[in-house]
């Protein structure tokens, strides 16, 4: 076990970039005579390694440290409304094995979480991992507040009021976090991505659904119910098609990738998917994504004008397939939010591109593990 220091110590080496031990103790307000004793103990205990010397000129030159990536292995599982991702990672946060299913298997199961773990076994013995230090969850449904129980996945019948952690921890004897996904995308950000350093920031998923993940002063926006952030369900178009959640014109109902291959498909002139017409500049497909953009976009200044973040950092197939979806929503953003909250405000894309929701469920198992040593 670690005392509360040690702790503290190791989470700023675990975020990767390495780290000297003077700007340990800056960063951490500890002595130099802690740090060197502390790491010495993180080292001897192999929960970190030396890495490169920096430093340039007469200087003393600084060991950057690392985590020891064999000291830890953990199992993701991101569970999504298309496809469920598995994914074992060693200490740094490299992905070893990943595998992924389409969700609809699922659905024709009478006990989701027996062929779940059926996976999970196969999946782990195929890794040769005989077992783990801890499982993350992120799903894109709502969550009890005990972070316990998955409650609901829109759009999918059987994953309601799964007792998900007691289960998971009984079968595989090792501790469980269950997250809700866009908050574990911004986790992974924070912790391991380009939002290391800002305090403020939204995190944005838009594939096969749509999910965001909200930090304000260094804080997960979790709201009452643990239900904050629900982007993907804010009304864009009341008069437009009943959402699967049960309401009218969401955004999720407007912007996902087969929204917008249905509504290209409804469209077109000439036959072929979105994609295909898009790779040859065809109006309708543009007119499709600038659409889906600007639907983005305005939402987007809306939780602009809200929060006022520092960074928006945006991921997911549909921005990686169709980069005019991100164009348009980056100037309607600044088109449309208050000029006072986007001054040095900037939009960036996620560090994890389509893997964001899997990342957020390894940083989550990683990080809530390491933070119950204290
Ligand atoms: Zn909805």
């Amino acid at each position: 076990m670690l005392n509360e220091s040690e702790v503290l110590v190791l989470k700023f080496i675990q975020q990767g970039e390495g780290i000297s031990r003077k700007t340990l103790a800056e960063k951490t307000g500890l002595s130099q005579a802690s740090i060197t004793k502390i790491t010495q103990k993180l080292a001897s205990e192999r929960y970190i390694v030396e890495g490169e010397r920096i430093g340039s000129g007469l200087g003393r030159k600084e060991v950057l440290l690392y985590p020891d990536p064999d000291k830890f292995t953990f199992l993701g599982i991101d569970i999504g409304g298309y496809r469920l991702r598995l994914a074992l990672a060693d200490y740094r946060f490299e992905i070893k094995r990943y595998e992924e299913f389409l969700i609809e298997d699922f659905e024709e199961k009478d006990n989701v979480l027996e062929e779940l773990f059926g996976k999970i076994e196969l999946f782990l013995a195929a890794a040769g991992a005989a077992s783990v230090d801890a499982i993350g969850v992120s799903v894109t449904g709502i969550i009890d507040k005990a972070k316990r129980k998955i409650m609901n996945i829109p759009n999918l019948l059987r994953w309601d009021n799964v007792d998900i952690v007691a289960s998971l921890h009984e079968r595989f004897a090792t501790p469980v976090y269950l997250e809700e996904s866009g908050r574990t995308m911004a986790f992974a950000e924070k912790l391991v991505g380009k939002a290391k350093d800002v305090e403020d920031f939204i995190v944005v998923h838009v594939a096969y659904g749509v999910v965001a993940g909200i930090f304000i002063n260094g804080e997960p926006l979790r709201g009452v119910n643990n239900v904050g952030g629900l982007l993907g369900h804010i009304t864009v178009d009341e008069k437009a098609g009943r959402c699967r959640c049960g309401n009218f014109g969401c955004l999720e109902n407007i912007v996902t990738f087969p929204m917008l291959e249905k509504q290209f498909a409804e469209r077109m002139q000439t036959p072929g998917t979105l994609a295909e017409a898009y790779a040859v500049n065809d109006k309708v497909a543009l007119d499709v994504c600038i659409e889906a953009g600007k639907a983005i976009g305005i939402v987007l200044s809306n939780v602009v004008n809200l929060f006022n973040p520092q960074t928006i950092y945006l991921g997911g197939s549909v921005f990686e397939r169709f980069p005019l979806v991100l164009e348009e929503v980056k100037r309607t953003v600044l088109l449309r939010a208050n000029r006072f909250a986007t001054l040095g405000m900037t939009l960036d894309k996620s560090s994890f591109g389509d893997r964001q929701g899997i990342m957020g469920a390894l940083t989550l198992a990683g990080s809530s593990f390491i933070s119950a040593f204290e």
